[in-house]
């Protein structure tokens, strides 16, 4: 039975995935991941979205690889993570919705032709229904520990295409950061340090708060320690892959986090 004032679900039906998962909501770490593009799942009322079904396994739909490497991470910590299930291309989990790019008409060179002509209710359905869950579950998470008095680092975990227009990267692994750099120079630090990497600073793209909502919102407001980590989808294509970055990163961020406190 629906609340009052509550509409009739007009995007995803009952045998079709939440748009959250949690891993490990009572993770005693305090280190708390999110991955905002780790799934690809489309509503089936979307049919697609008039994408032929090649483009959907594109990281114009998904961050490749992020998903094994949170969940990877999460066990390492025994931390909580919050994956999202549905691709970018329905909405994209991490921007504001109504700005440019929060429901893309053209992804990268590809047409989205499902995101074209949309109405008001068509933009506020994916709203309700795969964005708005997933991230009043983070806040959930985040207040519940709050009251608790627990100490949480916000990590962001996202992936990034090797060639994006036509253009090669040659770097390895980005740290973003917005106004608040304490963990994201620390973590900087430790990656340069690795010897075998081309590390991002702020690359391959920035935190801003139109570009980004996780961070802005979840973390900032909260006065929450944050870094955003990019990861170059072909290190993580596969299994392999995914547990030797996974790995490493734990490694790093355990590191990070020791660095972190000790400052205080
Ligand atoms: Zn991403």
């Amino acid at each position: 039975m629906l609340e009052a004032g509550m509409s009739e679900p007009r995007l995803l039906e009952n045998d079709e995935p939440p748009p959250v998962r949690v891993l490990r909501a009572e993770g005693p770490s305090d280190l708390f991941f999110t991955a905002d593009h780790a799934g690809r799942k489309i509503p089936r009322r979307l049919g697609r979205l008039g994408v032929p079904e090649p483009e959907l396994t594109r990281h114009i739909a998904w961050d490749i690889g992020i998903r094994g490497v949170t969940e990877r991470l999460s066990a390492a910590f025994d931390a909580t993570a919050v994956v999202q299930t549905y691709s970018r291309l329905v909405i994209d989990c991490n921007r504001s919705p109504g700005v440019p790019g929060s429901i893309p008409p053209i992804s990268e060179h590809t047409p989205i032709p499902g995101n074209v002509g949309l109405t008001e209710a068509d933009r506020a359905a994916r709203v309700a229904e795969i964005f708005k869950p997933y991230h009043d579950r983070i806040a959930a998470l985040l207040d519940a520990r709050g009251a608790a008095g627990r100490r949480t680092i916000y990590i962001a975990m996202h992936s990034f295409t090797p060639v994006f227009k036509g253009e090669s990267r040659a770097m390895e692994v980005g740290v973003l950061y917005n106004r608040d750099t304490r963990l994201a120079l620390i973590l900087l630090d430790l990656l340069r340090a690795e010897g075998d990497l081309t590390v991002g600073d702020n690359a391959p793209y920035a935190v801003s708060d139109v570009s980004d909502y996780g961070v802005p919102v979840h973390a900032e407001r909260r006065g929450l320690a944050h870094v955003e980590i990019e990861i170059r989808q072909d290190l993580i294509a596969d299994a392999q892959g995914e547990a030797a970055w996974a790995e490493r990163m734990a490694r790093l961020l355990a590191a990070a986090d020791a660095r972190l406190k000790a400052a205080g």
